[in-house]
């Protein structure tokens, strides 16, 4: 049925020249608007959501999931990504991304086979190598499995099950794999209705191009991008824990002059390949404001327990109290830079 599905279907090479151009154009696009994607994209966005919609992206990581994490990002956009096993495979740092980009990760089996002419341990094997595969890039052992082609059977799902896997199929079908426009995918976006789930694809450029209208659409009928529950396959809202686990803590963040009639220390509590965690503290003042600077090209991906906002150059972050009591942190993306940590400027009252 779906023959030409994403990922196995690659835009032909004459499209080359104008894809780079177009890459090119929105890569400053992403850049201009990088100082109100972090803040877009932190739990503590005060978007009006009456209710919550699954964005899915199949078939990667591939060549171009980069610039759909870009996309996303700029958009404040949090989606599924339902990988295939042997390009996490042989592309981890994608599928890294993709969770450092706060997307949620997910099985799309192996290698896109049709799974239902499979024996029982044909499936079995398929999908707990995918496991494995997403599990060894990302940390994240995926909960939910999306059948390739839609194609599935009572056995498939028993198996998938076992596995710990909820099988999601979709609502609404984007069509992005058949060559819609952006604005055929827009519209179909568009019939999106709370805790619906649609069909999009990694590495297809209409679909990125699509993604800011589906979001203002989205916005529009107070419908967020939200988390599909393991337990019930519908859309929900993001639970907020970002932050993975594990690592042991390095780095000398700065510690901040006094100034404002408040104090505020960071520590590195977690520092890993990429990135790294910074928790700061503050002392003498319920109400606060602090201001931090990062070094380019490192950049903040999440934060946490405060109201962020940003100057015109995305590197100085001004953090406000938001009820969350006097800790706050973030993610900082270490973008090649692993040595700098962020410089605590001031912490002022109120
Ligand atoms: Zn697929």
């Amino acid at each position: 049925m779906y023959a030409s599905i994403g990922g196995f279907r690659r835009p032909s090479t004459p499209r080359t020249s104008r894809l780079t151009v177009r890459l090119a154009v929105l890569a400053s696009t992403v850049a201009l608007s990088a100082a109100g994607l972090a803040v877009a994209a932190t739990p503590s966005s005060a978007a009006v959501c009456n209710g919550y919609v699954g964005l899915t992206f199949d078939d990667g990581p591939t060549g171009s999931t980069s610039a759909l994490l870009s996309v996303l990002r700029a958009n404040g956009v949090r989606a599924t990504m339902f990988n295939v096993g042997q390009n996490v495979q042989s592309n981890q740092s994608a599928a890294r991304a993709q969770v450092d980009a706060g997307m949620w990760v997910a099985n799309h089996s192996w290698n896109h086979a049709h799974m239902t002419s499979m024996s029982q341990s044909q499936m079995q094997s398929d999908l707990s190598q995918t496991n494995s595969a997403i599990q060894s890039a990302t940390g994240v052992r995926p909960q939910l499995f999306r059948p390739p082609y839609g194609e599935t059977n009572s056995t498939l799902q028993s198996v998938a099950s076992s596995l710990g896997l909820r099988q999601v199929i979709w609502d609404v079908d984007s069509q992005d794999w058949n060559g819609a426009s952006v604005s055929q995918i827009v519209s179909n976006a568009s019939r999106l209705q709370a805790g619906q789930v649609i069909l999009m694809h990694d590495g297809i450029q209409n679909t990125r191009d699509a993604i800011p209208q589906i979001m203002a659409n989205l916005s529009s009928r107070n419908l967020c991008p939200g988390m599909i529950s393991p337990s019930t396959g519908r859309a929900v809202a993001p639970d907020g824990t970002p932050p993975p686990t594990t690592p042991p803590p390095t780095g000398t963040p700065t510690t901040p002059p006094p100034s404002g009639g408040c104090t505020a220390t960071a520590t590195t509590p977690n520092v890993w390949g990429d990135r790294y965690n910074t928790s700061v503290t503050v002392q003498g003042a319920g109400n606060w404001t602090v201001v931090v600077a990062l070094t380019p090209p490192q950049r903040v991906s999440t934060t946490w327990n405060g109201s962020p906002s940003w100057d015109s150059t995305g590197y100085v972050m001004t953090m406000r109290s938001n009820g969350s009591g006097n800790t706050f942190g973030f993610t900082t993306m270490m973008n090649g830079n692993s040595s700098a940590r962020p410089q605590i400027r001031s912490c002022t009252t109120g």
